[in-house]
């Protein structure tokens, strides 16, 4: 059995701190000493409606939490604000961060890079803790050097702001690392209704689909000569992320720098 990891979850009350607070209670090496809420302050956690039976104490500031407990990793699952200044903050006071909140831009990158180094503190960022969505976007890197005539459709619920997906753009930029920019298609197609052929990323058409119903969906068709292959992944909730989230915190506490993305981190 591995060293017991004392963690400090922010943001327990939401979906994805739900979810990571019965990872944490039924993952005997991870011990919740602390928990950071945006209420609730020196209530515990199982004194809260619909969150496991754990007597936690909950603060709503992370700096008197952390100088309370002794805590190896922070698990944060806010806001892209909070998560930002949350890091920070670990870091400052000698703790791991294991980030799932998007929004780093790359001056917030260089500066947490710096410090987890200067601090020789293990770090990770990840916008999609999903393997299964990890491993779709690999195997599509790996499946583009043989078929590089590619089609992307990503489909997600109707309440979905964004589109086309990051994880759809991310996978373009992969797959564009591993193959030459290609204009896929007759060169002579043309649109009979704007918007037909779907976006365009260095060639390879990527289409939105949004309805209820749906929850996060991606495949990626490959053509080839007499051939097709399609590599698809659904997420029908938020537990498909605790997989991700269980890994980052096991390794978190084996390095000493930043990694951002889960895909760094997965061989
Ligand atoms: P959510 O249900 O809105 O949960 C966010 C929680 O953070 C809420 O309980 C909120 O409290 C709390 N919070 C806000 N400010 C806080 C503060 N200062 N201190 C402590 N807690 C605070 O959202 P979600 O769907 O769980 O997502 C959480 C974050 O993870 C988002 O940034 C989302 O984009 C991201 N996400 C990441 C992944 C991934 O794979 N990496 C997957 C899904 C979502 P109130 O309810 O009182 O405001």
């Amino acid at each position: 059995m591995g060293e017991q990891i004392n963690i400090v979850l922010a943001g327990p009350r939401g979906r994805m701190g739900k979810e990571a607070l019965h990872l944490i209670h039924n993952t005997k090496e991870f011990s919740l000493v602390g928990a950071v809420d945006r209420k609730h302050d020196g209530q515990l956690i199982s004194d809260i409606n619909g969150l496991p039976n754990m007597d936690t104490p909950i603060y709503t500031n992370l700096e008197n939490c952390l100088q309370a407990h002794q805590a190896d990793v922070l698990v944060d699952l806010t806001t892209p604000e909070i998560g930002k200044r949350h890091t920070e903050i670990a870091l400052q006071y000698g703790v791991r961060p294991v980030v799932g909140t998007t929004g780093f831009s790359a001056e917030d990158l260089a500066r947490v890079t710096e410090l987890a180094a200067s601090k020789k503190l293990g770090t990770i960022i990840a916008p999609n803790f999903a393997v299964g969505a990890v491993l779709m976007m690999k195997f599509s890197q790996m499946a583009a050097k043989y078929f590089p005539d590619i089609e992307i459709i990503e489909l997600h619920h109707d309440q979905k702001l964004d589109a086309p997906s990051g994880t759809a753009i991310k996978t373009a930029q992969l797959i564009s690392a591993e193959r030459e920019a290609k204009q896929q298609g007759h060169p002579d197609e043309h649109e009979a209704v704007a918007g037909a052929r779907g976006a365009n990323i260095d060639g390879m058409h990527i289409h939105s689909v949004r309805l209820p119903g749906l929850i996060a969906h991606q495949q990626v068709l490959f053509g080839g000569n007499g051939q097709t292959l399609t590599i698809r992944h659904d997420s029908y909730n938020r537990e498909s992320f605790m997989t991700g989230v269980k890994i980052s915190i096991e390794t978190v506490m084996k390095l000493d720098h930043l990694v951002y993305g889960l895909e760094n981190i997965i061989a």
